[in-house]
């Protein structure tokens, strides 16, 4: 799998989608973001909005294709969980997902048949998931929400918002917004999934040189004898954060999970601007935007119990002004203003990203080397249920059964620490993780 989408123009498959999922969110999280923050109560776990657009009234959309229903889950979980805990400015983050209505879409899905979708300055990723996968992050929000309170610097993906499009014929697509664990800037020399399982981890080698955006994986990474190289200060304060992390994937009886690294080698630096080019390359000549559905905005304020302009924050009303006026410019220069100058704001106040948007490299003696490895927890949401269970037997028939992918989540958990100790530097390698 490569990490550079394809921009989605009308006529695209996913556009009606891409549509959809914005003006959602440009709706649901301006509403919530409009009312006066308030400590959070049990309800709001559990809470779901409902929004019910159409296009009465709206002769510039045209009808039918853009009727839909969206959802928004935990809206007040989830704005706090953006603001306190992870630092986004909230005029920022909606202004990323929907100022104009861009996405790019990652090339082919992977076994889960999810879908992934850039923000337009690649801060954000939209994840498509399955029903399954929607139930379980509501039914452990509360102790995620917690277990992110507790961990200011946890490596886990930071969920933003959790939301439903429902189409007209009734499909159901879940999806949740997480942070790019990649920046925008810097290219990605090397990067790597990583889960300490070795059986079926290898990414073809030949295909790995001719495709240098393909991710790989553990085997690669113990055959070409990486390391994280970090000294005894970051090497300590990514352990133990790595262990709190695993302990609570295990409390949660996840599996599957993996840690995420790229790789930024500040010699080389961007010249090889990749994911700059490619944007450039597909991008369409003229995209289209479509207009802002006013209609819909006012549909709901009726609706609503208080008044959204009343109490509207300064911030949000500048969002949403910049919003209708970046969706009516012309978009000759959607290539160019693709890419923000600078990384604004969130990364610099967590640990793990604070140097260059990630975690530079140190020797020894703590001075730093140049590389800026970006690193975190991907794909927590599996419970160790009847499939992998059932998974489980089944390749362990024909493998060793500690080295396999599915195995309980306190083993997966353990193994998956033990591992990524064990590739720090002075640590003792990743082959003991081989399967003979
Ligand atoms: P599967 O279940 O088959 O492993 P999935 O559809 O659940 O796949 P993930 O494992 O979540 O997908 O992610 C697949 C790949 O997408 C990762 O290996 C990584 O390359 C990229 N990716 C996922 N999440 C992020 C993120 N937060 N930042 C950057 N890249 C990501
Ligand atoms: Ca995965
Ligand atoms: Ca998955």
């Amino acid at each position: 799998r490569v990490l550079v989408g394809n921009l989605i123009g009308e006529g695209h498959v996913n556009y009606v989608l891409m549509y959809n999922m914005l003006t959602g969110i440009r709706i649901a999280v301006s509403r919530t973001q409009a009312k006066i923050k308030r400590p959070l109560t049990d309800d709001d776990f559990t809470a779901r909005h409902k929004f019910s657009f159409d296009i009465i009234g709206n002769e510039l959309t045209p009808s039918a294709k853009y009727d839909f229903k969206f959802k928004d889950y935990a809206p007040w979980v989830f704005r706090e969980l953006r603001e306190d805990n992870f630092h986004l400015d909230p005029a920022d983050y909606l202004l990323s997902l929907t100022a104009q209505y861009i996405l790019s879409e990652l090339g082919s899905p992977g076994k889960s048949g999810s879908f992934f979708y850039f923000s337009r300055d690649y801060r954000f990723i939209i994840k498509t998931i399955r029903h399954a996968e929607h139930k379980f992050l509501r039914s452990i929000l509360k102790r995620y929400y917690a277990h992110v309170r507790a961990n200011p610097h946890t490596l886990l993906s930071r969920f933003y918002g959790l939301h439903r499009v429902k189409l007209p014929r009734g499909n159901k697509i879940h999806f949740v917004i997480m942070n790019n664990l990649f920046p925008a800037h810097k290219d990605i020399h090397e990067s790597y999934d990583l889960k300490g399982s070795t059986v079926g981890r290898l990414y073809p080698e030949d295909r790995a040189r001719e495709n240098p955006r393909a991710v790989l994986k553990d085997l690669n990474w113990i055959e070409r004898g990486k390391e994280l190289a970090f000294g005894p200060e970051k090497r300590a304060l990514l352990t133990e954060q790595l262990r709190r992390d695993a302990e609570f994937l295990k409390e949660l009886r996840v599996m599957d999970y993996s840690l995420l690294v790229g790789i930024h080698n500040m010699q080389r630096g961007n010249r090889d601007n990749v994911r700059r080019n490619t944007l450039r390359v597909f991008s369409p000549p003229d995209v289209h935007v479509p207009p802002q559905p006013h209609a819909h905005w006012h549909i709901h304020r009726r609706r609503a119990a208080t008044s959204a302009t009343s109490e509207q924050p300064h911030v949000v009303r500048r969002a949403m002004h910049d919003a209708s006026l970046n969706a009516n410019a012309s978009l000759k220069s959607v290539g160019d203003g693709l890419l923000p100058e600078e990384d604004t704001g969130d990364r610099q106040h967590l640990l793990f990203s604070q140097d260059e948007g990630g975690l530079r490299a140190t020797d020894e003696q703590n001075e730093p080397l140049d590389t800026v490895y970006y690193l975190g927890v991907i794909d927590i949401l599996t419970p160790y249920g009847v499939v992998k269970r059932f998974e489980h037997l089944w390749k362990g028939m024909s493998a060793d059964r500690h080295k396999i992918s599915p195995v309980p989540p306190a083993e997966y958990a353990s193994r998956f620490f033990a591992f990524m100790r064990a590739i720090m530097r002075g640590g003792e390698g990743g082959a003991r993780f081989k399967a003979e």
